[in-house]
């Protein structure tokens, strides 16, 4: 036998008794005379002691040991006369009697504790030691709770799990396919899903009402910053349903997992239409935990003599609640943060709302004091407050303000770890033109439907038309998103058109779902969360590689395994890739 414990569940309940516990050498402290282990597994740590006057061979094999070895101890549970508050194994040690080698390890590369010396890339190289550290260990049991709340939610909510193929023809959700060479068909290739959105639609012309899975896609996109080549989605689809039976159910989804996982209640989850997210926050997902929403001003601040101001086509300000102690050096940083490329500003104005009710900004030149209250009254300002203002190009500068207002909201602690707030936002514009190919694309993808108001709109003012399309944000990031579906030939067809499809490409690539949509497709809807998105939202982490077991670095690298690597010229002949 192995073990008769964990090494974290003895407690002082336990002394007296003989035990058996393996597990891997976290660290040995050698006093000669007296040696200690700490055995550690999964479930926690636990103290060794050896004591040469009882028994020196047993306790020089102690000392012969090394970092990481695997071992296997048996022995009597004893009260600690150095108790430790801070395990909660650390009433207790085990006396050993009996020690036996399992494995002898290398020297790790890094330290396997809670606060590591080892830097990213190698401890992706090592993926199967850092595995070892605990905090690893708890997203992944985090990502496991989730896993299965999401199961147990939709199981009870009568959705079946179904399975979906990998190898497929692509599907379009705007970014490149991996492909497959087909060896039997030379000169053929699969494409990896995207997502398996085709298909689950196809699962409702075929009557299974409600569909699930947990499933992985993969998108071939440039690389960016935590953005992972292969990942995992929840992906539903319903029959029968309008958008507010899919927000209801989805909603219901995400409460119970908050429950399950973190006991957190997640209050209201508001619905906002795109157009008021981007007019309060600049932002199509945006951070509810926090105010300090996007106000116009162009009514108080045009027509002063202050030409950046009159050039601009739109001038928008955020009130900083107690923005007023930011010293000179603070606002400068500011200045300079908003100035950089990634944001774009070619200058911050601000106005300090003062105790006495004056006012102090950096444009007192063409604004008067009177001038300076408009503005304060338009932002609803207070004593002590602090007035930040962009001016340029409208879309530009709701952008910059969504960014500063996070930058803010982060400096200030206003985006706290602990705290969730979810929002649905809907409404999105269905398609946006894109200069470069001169063309409409799906701003979702093209079996999302308009909303039934704007399908006039189609042909004469594509750019009006609004998408029966909603997303789900948390804390600022994109969790879902999902649609209520075209399930209508000729619809899907004006689509297609408006799309810029011929008639030959949207039968080649798309003539299966048109052709099912000919048999009595339901009405339906669905949604897809970023499964992997949401761990690391619920583990508190910034990077979805930490709730990954086996993550690829930022090149789409496995580096554990070395991949993607060449094929040998066998395999290369057998596919007929020379
Ligand atoms: N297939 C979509 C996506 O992966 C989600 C959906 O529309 O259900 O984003």
């Amino acid at each position: 036998m192995h073990r008769t414990h964990t090494c974290g569940e003895l407690r002082i309940e336990h002394s007296g008794t003989d035990v058996t516990l393996s597990g891997w050498v976290q660290r040995r402290r050698d006093f000669g005379a007296l040696t200690f282990i700490d055995l550690r597994d999964r479930y926690g740590i636990t103290q060794l002691s050896f004591n040469e006057e009882i028994d020196k061979a047993l306790n020089d094999k102690a000392r012969s040991v090394g970092r990481e070895f695997v071992i296997k101890v048996q022995g009597e549970v004893i009260e600690r006369s150095n108790k430790n508050d801070k395990m909660p194994t650390g009433d207790i040690e085990i006396k050993v009697s009996k020690f036996e080698v399992l494995n002898a390890a290398l020297t790790p590369p890094f330290t396997i504790e809670e606060e590591t010396d080892g830097g990213e890339e190698i401890r992706l190289k090592y993926r199967y030691l850092d595995l070892r550290r605990n905090t690893i260990q708890q997203k992944l049991v985090m990502r496991s709770k989730l896993n299965k709340a999401v199961r147990d939610y939709l199981n009870d909510a009568d959705f079946i799990d179904v399975e979906t193929p990998y190898l497929i023809k692509s599907t379009p959700e705007g970014a490149r396919d991996f492909v497959v060479p087909s060896r039997l068909n030379e000169g053929q290739y699969y494409a990896l899903p995207q997502s398996p959105q085709t298909f689950k639609q196809l699962l409702m012309v075929g009557g299974l009402d409600k569909y699930y899975q947990i499933v992985k896609c993969f998108r071939d996109e440039d690389f960016r910053a935590d953005r992972q080549p292969e990942f995992t989605q929840i992906d539903c689809e319903m029959s029968f349903v309008e958008r507010d039976d899919v927000l209801n159910t989805f909603e219901g989804m995400i409460r119970s997992v908050f429950k399950d996982v973190k006991n957190i209640d997640l209050g209201d989850i508001p619905v906002i239409p795109y157009d008021e997210a981007i007019k309060r926050f600049g932002s199509d997902k945006p951070d509810m935990r926090f105010g300090m929403e996007l106000v116009d001003i162009d009514d108080v601040a045009k027509g002063n003599g202050f030409g950046v101001f009159d050039k601009a086509e739109s001038v928008v300000a955020i009130n900083v609640t107690g923005g007023n102690q930011f010293t000179r050096k603070q606002l400068d940083a500011f200045t300079n943060w908003v100035k950089r490329p990634q944001i774009g500003a070619l200058g911050l104005i601000y106005c300090r709302v003062n105790e006495d009710g004056t006012y102090k900004s950096s444009v007192d030149k063409f604004f008067d004091q009177e001038k300076l209250k408009l503005w304060a009254e338009k932002c609803k300002s207070e004593a002590n407050d602090l007035i930040f203002v962009l001016s340029g190009n409208a879309e530009s500068v709701r952008k910059q303000m969504n960014e500063l207002r996070l930058h803010i909201g982060s400096e200030l602690g206003l985006r706290k770890k602990d705290e969730y707030k979810a929002c649905w936002v809907v409404d999105f514009p269905l398609v946006e033109y894109d200069e470069e190919s001169d063309r409409w694309h799906a701003m979702h993808h093209p079996f999302t439907s308009p909303i039934p108001a704007d399908l006039d709109k189609m042909e004469s003012n594509p750019g009006a038309v609004k998408a029966n399309a909603y997303d789900m944000a948390i804390n600022g990031m994109e969790v879902g998103g999902g649609s209520i579906r075209i399930h209508d030939k000729a619809l899907q067809k004006r689509m297609f058109d408006l799309l810029g499809f011929t008639e030959e490409e949207a039968q080649d690539q798309f003539g299966f779902l048109m052709n099912a949509f000919e048999y009595g497709a339901p009405p339906h809807g669905g949604i897809a969360f970023g499964l992997d998105r949401l761990s690391a939202i619920l583990a508190g982490t910034e990077s979805i590689r930490d709730v990954i077991a086996f993550p690829k670095n930022n090149m789409g690298r496995d580096i554990m395994i070395d991949a993607p690597a060449e094929l040998n010229s066998d395999q290369k002949k057998e596919l007929g890739m020379n």
